[in-house]
């Protein structure tokens, strides 16, 4: 269902009327994780002033240690709700359990599955069942078959509106939190209709080179990007050393918009 073979045109889906897909470079940028009213308003701000269409953010987390800040649940899903009352912008946000994606599609615009649950097939189909949009990260140690066949789980449900996001993978290399595949965006392009976007954030794991793999996303002729920002990074509950600011999103978002796609 979402290889090219019998669907030779690539896909365009649409999140709350914004489109990504073929020629869009679709911004999508927001906190790594909702904390508060304040915090989330505030970067959903910096988000738009730049240009983004689309906001993210984590009620739900998936951390590594069970100590680490875990994410508000319901009430980070209200406090998304409310921003893109007050913003416009569309949300996109993760769900972690099958349990819990009627309670998260009730709220977003696009369902996030994350890369530790890439092969989480009960959780994949329940996203299938749920109405809305799935961007579906790349398992850190799933190969590109792997990650199609994680979106075929998706799209056997009936939901074809799937959105591969490659966000890094582990290998020996320390100095990066993941080694961005920047390979893999143009060969799952052409081995499945469906759009591919790129996270610098959780690739590069640090700020400065958040831009430097946006101009490779952008190179390869990614269908988009998805940003963590944070109004004040050094005070984040999860992930600050990857976030931008005011300043560096907007530089950002300027990249986005005068290197054209090269699809
Ligand atoms: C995220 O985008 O918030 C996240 C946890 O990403 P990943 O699943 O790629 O680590």
């Amino acid at each position: 269902l979402v290889s090219r073979e019998n669907h030779a045109e690539r896909t365009v889906v649409r999140v709350g009327g914004v489109p990504i897909g073929p020629g869009t470079m679709t911004l999508i940028a927001g906190p790594c994780a909702v904390e508060t009213p304040e915090q989330t308003l505030a970067a959903a701000q910096m988000a738009k002033a730049a240009g983004a269409t689309l906001l993210r953010g984590g009620a739900f987390k998936p951390r590594t240690s069970p100590y680490a800040f875990q994410g508000l649940g319901e009430a980070g899903l209200r406090i998304l709700a409310d921003v893109r009352e007050e913003t416009g912008m569309p949300v996109v946000t993760e769900v972690v359990d099958a349990h819990d994606v009627e309670l998260v599609a009730s709220y977003a615009d696009m369902l996030q599955i994350g890369t530790r649950n890439a092969q989480n097939f009960a959780l994949l189909q329940a996203a299938g069942e749920a109405g809305k949009p799935v961007m579906l990260k790349r398992g850190m140690s799933g190969t590109i078959e792997e990650w199609l066949m994680a979106a075929e789980y998706v799209a056997q449900r009936g939901n074809l509106d799937i959105v591969l996001c490659e966000r890094g993978i582990r290998t020996f290399e320390k100095a990066t939190r993941n080694t961005l595949d920047i390979s893999a965006v143009p060969v799952a392009q052409r081995l499945s209709h469906l759009p591919v976007i790129v996270d610098p954030s959780h690739s590069g794991g640090s700020r400065g080179l958040v831009l430097p793999l946006t101009r490779a996303a952008i190179a390869v002729g990614a269908d988009g990007v998805i940003i963590d920002v944070h109004p004040h990074p050094e005070t984040a509950l999860c992930d600050g050393p990857q976030a931008l600011v005011d300043g560096d999103l907007r530089e950002l978002a300027k990249v986005v918009r005068d290197l054209p796609p090269m699809v």
